[in-house]
């Protein structure tokens, strides 16, 4: 039986026939995480939160990479955000993000059973700017609890990064209004790897942060929710309400902590791939063809809005996407990809172009 599981694994064995990029949860998972988590999967499970011996080296290892007080395991990143949204806020409160961020969009409905009001805010890519919360905070009804709402990198806005300095800025004017402010860093490594900076200048200034384990450092499940002990004290709180407390969990914090090992080195070599993609796509099919990817996200465009149908061609041709809408399509770099597979990436992503171009 194990060697059937192992003949799953086609990283070793040869070519895989698709090229996987419809998301970065498809990364590479290092050997050490099949072997932490085997091996904690063997020994007598414990019972209580913060009992496991691998959960309490998880939070010493990841509150010191993050600098935070508190760190708390998480079965999703939509289940840190909309518990970070009841820990900031009551009922009727004000969640001010932007208008794409992936709280107002892909989590819209598990959003909206928090009842609390979206204020849209308006952005430069993705990111308000300190003067925009700074308008936003003047303006607000101070009868009415604020949560600022900040995404990095920006999905939606092709992996975007926040502008260095605006955070300080815009956590320095939060604090002064007594309003909260949370970072949805679901590939906060990825903006980290991208500025060259570390995840604690990042993190600096929020009092809640929600990170992906299992998509850009490849653990095989889970995100965490970091911030002050307070903040974690009431969503260890909310996490059993909803049915988020795993139980028992060293298996899965052993594989995350292994997936740590050298996280930014294998973010590096994403990001080189990813610029020779782009520079090989916008060389064969002109600039305007793709969108500046500062991460690990790359938009291509579709203005006539066929990107259902470049998704179908290109898959058929041996590579998997997302439409992101129906003028974009998207393509996720990660570990799983092989640095020479990026040449049959351009290629095929060429082919694709010609062929719908023929069929216009
Ligand atoms: C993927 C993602 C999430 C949700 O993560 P899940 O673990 O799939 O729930 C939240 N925010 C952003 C920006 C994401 O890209």
């Amino acid at each position: 039986m194990v060697m059937r599981i192992i003949g799953l694994i086609d990283r070793q064995s040869g070519e895989p026939s698709m090229i996987d990029l419809r998301s970065d949860l498809m990364s590479w998972r290092p050997p050490a995480v099949a072997v932490a988590a085997s091996l904690a999967a063997s020994r007598p499970p414990a019972m209580a939160p913060g009992e496991d011996p691998y959960e309490r080296k998880l939070y010493e290892v990841l509150s010191d990479e993050l600098g935070v007080e508190a760190v708390l395991l998480m079965p999703t990143c939509t289940m840190a955000n909309q518990i970070a949204i009841r820990v900031h806020l009551p009922e009727g409160g004000q969640l001010a993000a932007a208008p794409l961020a992936h709280i107002l969009t892909v989590e819209a409905r598990a959003t909206a059973l928090t009842r609390v009001g979206a204020c849209p805010l308006p952005t430069d890519e993705g990111h308000p700017s300190p003067a925009v919360v700074d308008q936003f905070l003047q303006d607000r009804d101070r009868n009415i609890a604020a949560l600022v709402w900040l995404e990095n990198t920006h999905m939606l806005s092709a992996g975007s990064v926040i502008p260095v300095g605006w955070q300080s800025r815009i956590a320095a004017a939060c604090r002064e209004d007594g309003s909260a402010l949370h970072l949805d860093g679901s590939r906060l490594w990825n903006a980290a790897a991208a500025q060259g900076l570390q995840m604690t200048d990042l993190t600096q200034g929020c009092d809640t942060v929600s990170i992906s384990l299992n998509k850009a450092i490849g653990a095989p499940v889970g995100s965490v929710l970091a911030g002050s002990r307070e903040a974690i004290d009431a969503a260890v709180r909310w996490r059993q309400t909803l049915g988020g407390e795993w139980r028992p969990i060293g298996t899965i914090a052993a594989a995350a902590i292994a997936a740590l090992d050298d996280w930014r080195v294998r973010l590096e070599t994403d990001l080189a791939m990813t610029a020779s993609l782009v520079r090989g796509i916008a060389n064969r099919l002109g600039e305007e063809s793709v969108r500046p990817a500062p991460t690990n996200l790359i938009f291509l465009n579709r203005v006539g809005g066929d990107a259902p149908q470049f998704v179908e061609v290109l898959t058929r041709r041996g590579v998997q996407t997302t439409v992101v809408a129906a003028n974009i399509v998207r393509l996720a770099i990660h570990s799983g990809v092989r640095e020479r597979e990026v040449a049959k990436i351009i290629e095929a992503v060429t082919a694709t172009y010609a062929e719908l171009e023929a069929a216009a």
